[in-house]
């Protein structure tokens, strides 16, 4: 009897199990943070969708989210990222075969089929060095500042799908379901006293790249620009707004905020994710001050970092630092920091500028 009993009990936790998987929500980061109460409860609700648990790249042939209005973001080391909503497939920026002395991406270049879109935030190698053969394979628009695009075009890619960017406003580009405001940003200038400590100390404890390795980095390094103009004019922040109002800002390099970044943050009061790189800092202490400058500039619901993964020979930056001290100043803030090609998704439906009408 007593066994019987059990045996029931069993079957209903496997049907209740089912029923539980499927209909699982959204792995929104949002609805685990703040819980569905705070949620549009037909919004929370929005059942999971594969695409948001294959490390697949939608660009490499993976599969669309089910619902247009599901944005899927996955991370593909240094400040790469893959942007997918309403069928359109977005490349911030494009610097995937690396060479190898750093941790595989799980894809290469040639991997990369369909795009629609590329913003690069700027021109240097780490940035930019597959920018040339992914736009031309998919077609895809390849926005970037001037000096990025000068390096571009020497690489042959078709002028028609370039579009040169100042980022001193007044520039919207727009696309399939979404628009793209360049923002003039700062490329990062660690303390070079605390750089070339490092280095050494790098140099001494860490095997070097051997000759082929280096001649490999060389061939890599070609691809990109070390102009100096990538500091101070080379640098664009992305603003990208959904048609629904969600918004995403996007920023390759650890820099000081511009005036031409507040400002437009004081004109849309802040995003709903900010993918922000960490600066090349090192030290803690100088990291932390940066990446809670650019969470009050950017007042972000969401805050996901890049650049913050590296070489064999160097070292990774330290996200979990930054993370505690932004949430010590706002409790609130969720912060999401996923391996190479795991997904985040997000119910867009649900976004900031919804919430405050
Ligand atoms: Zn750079």
């Amino acid at each position: 009897m007593r066994m019987r009993n059990w045996l029931v009990t069993g079957s209903v936790i496997a049907i209740l199990g089912c029923g539980v998987a499927v209909t699982r929500p959204l792995p929104d980061p949002r609805l685990d943070r703040w819980g569905v109460k705070d949620m549009d409860p037909v919004i929370a609700m929005q059942t999971t969708d594969a695409a948001c648990e294959s490390t697949t790249l939608v660009s490499t042939g993976g599969a669309f989210p089910k619902n247009p209005q599901t944005l899927a973001i996955r991370w593909t080391g240094f400040a790469n990222f893959e942007l997918v909503y309403n069928g359109q497939i977005i490349l911030l920026d494009a610097y995937f075969d690396r060479g190898s002395v750093f941790p595989p991406l799980g894809f290469t270049a040639a991997d990369v089929k369909k795009a629609d879109v590329m913003l690069i935030g700027h021109g240097h190698v780490d940035h930019m060095s597959d920018a040339a053969s992914v736009g031309t394979r998919t077609g895809a628009v390849i926005v970037g500042a001037p000096v990025t695009t000068e390096k571009l075009l020497t690489q042959g890619v078709d002028p028609n799908k370039v579009r040169t960017v100042n980022g001193r406003g007044g520039e919207v580009l727009k696309f399939n379901g979404f628009t793209v405001e360049p923002i003039l940003g700062r490329h990062g200038e660690p303390p070079p006293k605390v750089v070339a400590a490092f280095r050494q100390a790098l140099g001494e404890t860490t095997t070097p790249p051997t000759k082929d390795q280096l001649a490999e980095l060389m061939a890599i390094r070609a691809r990109g620009t070390s102009d100096k103009r990538v500091i101070t004019e080379g640098t664009i922040a992305y603003l990208i707004t959904l048609d629904n109002g969600f918004r995403i800002m996007y920023r390759d390099s650890g820099g000081v905020v511009t005036e031409y970044e507040q400002a437009a943050m004081d004109r849309v009061g802040g995003v709903d994710v900010a993918l922000v790189a960490v600066s090349a800092a090192v030290i803690n202490t100088l990291t932390v001050q940066r990446a809670l400058e650019h969470m009050r500039a950017y007042r972000p619901d969401v805050y996901i970092p890049n650049h913050h993964d590296a070489s064999f020979n160097t070292l990774w930056r330290a996200t979990e630092p930054l993370f505690q001290a932004m949430k010590d100043e706002n409790p609130k803030l969720i912060t999401v920091s996923k391996g190479y090609r795991e997904p985040v998704c997000f119910n867009t439906e649900y976004n900031l500028q919804r919430r405050r009408k």
